[in-house]
């Protein structure tokens, strides 16, 4: 089974230069058109592809998938087949698209019950996410909140280079892209207050971040060795873990985030299989010291995406304030589900596993506000004159991913959320 669609291929799709999306993608999403339900979809270039009208008209006939799962309006039962079927699914959408293939390319009344424009349709949450997990697994970025908040010269906690640290969070408020959030209201109390107060947060920030999904389930007592893992592993998103660091300040002692962490967090809509990013594999940092033997991973498990982070005001332009890499990251994926399932934790289809902040080792790299703002010491210029230290209300975050080699590209699009003034 081919697991890596061949670089040189064309589709008939026209794919401009620059897009995340050519025939070698394939990703996976949910969308919409108006009036229309909710169906599974696939994407070239600026073309979005009705999986369900594809496979009404016969074009997956053969391939042993029941076609009520693209009828679906999660992609649950579609990732429950396993890779191998999804791999076949991959194959075949990039045969009916290749260039040379007539058997829809030269039938456009045909093209108009599948192709849609991209304009034209709503993308919606892809997958029912079930348990939500999320790591901390960037060096540099618990390197900076050691050195923020604690001792500069201990800035990691003993347990950090052992153990993919992470903590359970909550699925109900994880929403796609688009999807515009309040500011959060809580307690805070200020380092110089006697008590704390309640209130609108004022330390709304971004975690820059990617989220895998499993579609593989695990009995309870069962663990997943870091060699496996990957078959548990349907494909990646854009991930932006929004955090209100004053709430979150007051309240994490001693179990942990809490509430400053499930008022929304946005991902995006394409989930891109790690097949289609094959060719952008690559090894991790050193692990120093050596990590216990069931974390031991054999092989390259980290993955050369390029992230941008980008803050847009209300009816101004947007303004890069963050590039950085998943490659960065000091824990890879099968050493974060490896851990996870060590002590027998089972695991379900549709779980969803954040990165932690991805933050390189420069400050223009810095995954998060906190970072790059370095606790509001070190503010951002706006091209409108106005500083950040954290997000304004009715700013837009724009979280963009993309890899690139030998002249392929492969990305996510991008993930955007608008912070709204706090409810009444
Ligand atoms: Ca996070």
């Amino acid at each position: 089974m081919i697991k890596v669609i061949d670089p040189g291929l064309k589709s008939w799709i026209d794919v401009k230069e620059y897009c995340d999306f050519p025939i070698q993608n394939i990703p996976f999403g949910i969308f919409k058109t108006p009036g229309g339900h909710a169906r599974v979809a696939t994407r070239i270039g600026d073309t979005i592809i009705d999986l369900n009208a594809l496979a009404k008209h016969g074009f997956l006939g053969d391939l042993d998938i029941d076609p009520v799962i693209f009828s679906s309006e999660i992609l649950n039962p579609l990732m429950v087949l396993g890779k191998p079927i999804c791999r076949a699914l991959r194959n075949r959408i990039a045969d009916i698209f290749e260039k040379s293939n007539v058997s829809l390319r030269d039938h456009p009344e045909i093209q108009r019950k599948i192709l849609f424009p991209l304009n034209a349709v709503q993308m919606l949450m892809p997958v029912q996410v079930g348990d939500y997990t999320d790591f901390y697994s960037s060096i540099e970025h618990a390197t900076n909140v050691g050195i923020m908040f604690r001792d500069p010269a201990n800035a990691l906690l003993p347990n950090w280079r052992h153990l993919p640290v992470g903590y359970h969070g909550r699925s109900s408020s994880i929403v796609v892209s688009g999807t515009n959030i309040h500011r959060p209201k809580g307690q805070t109390k200020a380092v110089t207050a006697e008590v704390p107060e309640f209130g609108p947060s004022k330390q709304v920030d971004f975690e820059l971040e990617i989220a895998f999904v499993t579609c593989k389930k695990t009995k309870l007592g069962q663990s997943v060795s870091t060699a496996d893992a990957e078959d548990h592993v349907f494909g990646l998103a854009l991930f932006n873990d929004l955090s209100a660091r004053d709430i979150q300040a007051w309240e994490y002692v001693p179990l942990g985030p809490f509430l400053a962490k499930n008022f929304g967090s946005v991902v995006s809509p394409w989930i891109v299989t790690l097949d289609a990013l094959e060719p952008f594999r690559v090894p991790g940092p050193k692990q120093e010291p050596a990590v216990l033997a069931y974390l031991h991973a054999e092989g390259a498990h980290n993955f050369d995406i390029q992230l941008d982070v980008l803050i847009k005001p209300e009816r101004q332009e947007e303004h890069q304030v963050c590039h950085s890499n998943y490659k960065y990251m000091y824990w890879n994926l099968a050493q974060q589900l490896a851990h996870q399932t060590v002590n027998g934790c089972n695991i379900n289809v549709g779980d969803l596993y954040g990165s932690g902040t991805i933050s390189g080792p420069t400050p223009d790299s810095f995954g998060s506000m906190l970072e790059i703002a370095w606790k509001g010491t070190r503010p951002v210029k706006m091209p409108d004159g106005t500083e950040r230290k954290f997000i304004n209300d009715n700013d837009t975050i724009i979280m963009r991913g993309y890899s690139i080699k030998d002249n392929l590209r492969i990305g996510f699009g991008e993930v955007s959320t608008k912070i709204l003034p706090a409810l009444p």
